[in-house]
């Protein structure tokens, strides 16, 4: 494993942390559904890892009484990301989430984490993957296609989903990650960019992996990286969903639902050079119109809203090539 030399991962307490998945699995006896909360895709995204860490402690204390089905959880799925505190180890467990074929030697670390995470979700039918992010702003749920009969991600369990979307209580849902990510393809092909025959199950998550073996799955964004009320989202989302499928006791003073704003992604911008720079900082959800000047190229042309729509996940340290920002714009779908 190379050595980092980053002196931040001295103050780290995960700086030492070994390359071995820990895992907390709870079975109650009476059957029910199978749930799988993962923290730490990303290395440098704690929150998850704090609340799934809450969660173990009040479940061996006995504070918390799991009643029906199966819990599993992951703290941290990405431990040489997580000694780094940096998004990737190798690069981003998040995609390209799919097994190494058979007879194939695992490609990299990641490889390795998504060859025995992927055994482990196919035992599970639900997933709550807890993520934060780089820029300022709200938590958010990200939800995946409507039911369809397609090839790019077939499903029949979006009302399933969209309803533990909901519970989850944030101020805003978002949709259409997959469908987004394969038109941005489709760009840069017709851009004359050579884009190979599987390059789309790069854009393939945990959730992606989650559906396609007939589970379901939302991903939290908790908030920002350096956010100390994330991990209090992230904890309140496991006890959340544990409650929605009745696989711990009723609130008695749980807070009727709220009616979250719902957005469907629609494209994707890249970060092209080094120099492109946004316009100013933009926080996630910042609404912009259309036409209004979101970046600049590096050679000085500007990038602007292709309709009224809202900014999602500005990145203004994304390496060139990769995700700049997301555009959405205001979803018709209900949830409930
Ligand atoms: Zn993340």
């Amino acid at each position: 494993m190379p050595a980092t030399s980053d002196a931040d991962v001295f103050a780290s307490p995960w700086s030492h942390l070994p390359d071995v998945l820990r895992t907390h699995g709870y079975a109650a006896l009476q059957p029910g559904p199978r749930v799988m909360v993962l923290g730490g895709v990303h290395g440098n995204e704690t929150c998850g890892s704090r609340a799934i860490e809450r969660v173990v402690a009040q479940l061996d204390a006995g504070e918390l009484t799991l009643l029906r089905g199966q819990l599993t959880l992951v703290p941290v799925a990405n431990p040489l990301a997580r000694r780094r505190m940096a998004r990737e180890g190798e690069r981003n467990l998040n995609r390209l989430f799919v097994p190494t074929p058979q007879g194939k030697e695992p490609a990299d670390y990641e490889a390795r984490l998504t060859d025995l995470l992927c055994p482990l979700l196919d035992r599970h039918e639900v997933l709550l993957d807890l993520h934060s992010f780089q820029s300022v702003g709200e938590a958010f749920a990200m939800i995946g296609p409507r039911d369809n009969t397609g090839t790019l991600e077939p499903f029949a369990r979006a009302g399933e989903e969209g309803l533990l979307a909901l519970h989850l209580r944030t101020p805003r849902v978002v949709e259409g990650w997959l469908d987004v990510y394969a038109a941005g393809l489709a760009q840069r092909q017709r851009a004359g960019v050579a884009v190979d025959e599987s390059a789309v199950d790069f854009g393939r998550g945990t959730n992606e992996y989650m559906r396609s073996r007939g589970g379901y799955g939302v991903t939290l964004e908790c908030g920002q990286h350096e956010d100390p009320a994330a991990p209090e989202v992230g904890y309140r989302a496991i006890l959340s969903t544990l409650r929605l499928l009745r696989m711990i006791a009723p609130d008695p003073n749980e807070a009727p639902l709220p009616q979250p704003q719902l957005l469907r992604l629609v494209s994707v911008a890249d970060r092209l050079h080094a120099d492109d720079q946004f316009v100013r900082d933009w926080a996630t959800f910042d609404a912009v119109a259309q036409g209004e000047p979101i970046g600049q190229r590096a050679d000085g042309t500007l990038v602007r809203a292709e309709a009224d729509g809202f900014i999602v996940f500005p990145n203004d340290e994304a390496l060139p090539g990769t995700e700049w920002f997301y555009f959405a714009r205001e979803s018709e779908r209900r949830l409930a």
